[in-house]
């Protein structure tokens, strides 16, 4: 039979397509993406939860050859989903991890991320907070400053576009030839507050999510930024890539609407931003009193446990299954525009700057 080998591979593969020469993996709740050039090399965007390295290759090989070595990773920005896989796959890839200098104290153990809002309510990332990694990471063999001309390394036709807010130097990538947009967290395209909406994946544009959101204000500006850019397509880190007028008219009602419905009622940083530099926190807004009753908190987290741990039980018998299922078809101007102006390119690092120890880290 001559097309089973390429048939199993397509049954085995485990991403979804987005758009020409770009797909979308999944670990657990967040997505990766494997960005291609028409000559073949590719880069991964993000890197997922921890635990998914192998799946990441195994998806690489299934879709460009065996031991296929990206040109890259980068980082839309380093929250621990994103980061889960990011030292172990470059360790063995030999490849450079690129990242926006506002995001460098959190990839380099230097800074924690200012900490999350528990105050902005529940929430299916609220309720897992117990489970996050407690210290930032520490790749600074790794990385690499993402090109100041904009330009994305490794790929052609693609740019960077700051878009900070959800955290300090988030960034977004764009095609823009075809108009496609991989946006991080920078907004989301399902209901990040919703246990059920994680798992139903039902498409519709959202803010960021609520409880790692540090600066409102420039998460607003941010999504204004992407909708400006008129994108065809846009793939998130939570959610199913959107598409077309659908995807417009929602980007459009979150711009407009954002400080009514996005924005929460109130929460440490809803009137005032947590302000950070290049070395990490500079000013932290005092905490909220948090209005989740810790008995609620509690049943939301056994319940959304449950839920995560069922979509973890259902991924795995979803691979067995693969096996026999069908193939498918598959289908600048922007300095750093952070709430601190930069003061020196490439950033200094400061390491008594700040504790890591003294917050959690690395929020999604
Ligand atoms: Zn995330
Ligand atoms: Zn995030």
């Amino acid at each position: 039979m001559e097309t089973t080998k390429k048939q199993t591979a397509a049954a085995n593969r485990q991403t979804f397509p987005v758009a020409p020469r770009v797909w979308g993996l999944k670990t657990v709740f967040v997505n990766l993406y494997f960005v291609a050039n028409p000559d073949g090399s590719w880069v991964l965007v993000d890197t997922g939860v921890k635990g998914y390295a192998q799946q990441i290759k195994n998806a690489a090989d299934e879709l460009f050859g065996e031991n296929s070595v990206p040109q890259a990773i980068v980082l839309t920005h380093g929250h621990f989903d994103h980061t889960g896989t990011v030292k172990e796959l470059a360790q063995q890839w030999q490849v450079p991890v690129y990242a926006h200098p506002m995001e460098f104290p959190y990839l380099t153990g230097r800074s924690s991320y200012p900490p999350p809002d528990p105050s902005v309510g529940g929430g299916a990332m609220a309720y897992l907070s117990f489970i996050y990694p407690k210290k930032p990471i520490d790749i600074h063999q790794l990385l690499v400053l993402l090109p100041e001309d904009g330009s994305v390394p490794g790929l052609e036709g693609w740019h960077w576009i700051s878009t900070p807010g959800h955290s300090p130097g988030h960034v977004s990538f764009f095609r823009e030839e075809d108009r496609v947009l991989l946006a991080g967290d920078a907004f989301t395209t399902r209901d990040a507050e919703s246990a059920i909406a994680v798992m139903t994946e039902k498409r519709e544009v959202h803010g960021p999510p609520n409880y790692y959101t540090p600066d409102w204000g420039s998460a607003h500006r941010s999504v204004e930024a992407l909708l400006n850019l008129s994108p065809k397509i846009a793939a998130t880190g939570h959610g199913m890539p959107m598409k077309g007028e659908e995807l417009i008219w929602q980007l459009e009602d979150l711009v407009k609407s954002f400080w009514l419905k996005v924005v929460p009622k109130r929460g440490r940083y809803v009137h005032e931003p947590a302000i950070t530099d290049e070395k990490g926190i500079v000013f932290l807004p005092p905490p909220v009193s948090n209005t989740v009753p810790k008995v609620l908190a509690v049943a939301g987290a056994v319940a959304v446990a449950g839920i995560f741990w069922m979509a973890i039980r259902d991924k795995n018998s979803k691979q067995k299954q693969s096996r026999q299922r069908q193939p498918q078809a598959y289908g600048k101007d922007r300095p750093f525009s952070h709430n601190r102006v930069m003061t020196g390119f490439p950033p200094t690092i400061d390491p008594e700057h700040d504790d890591p120890e003294a917050h959690t880290n690395n929020y999604p």
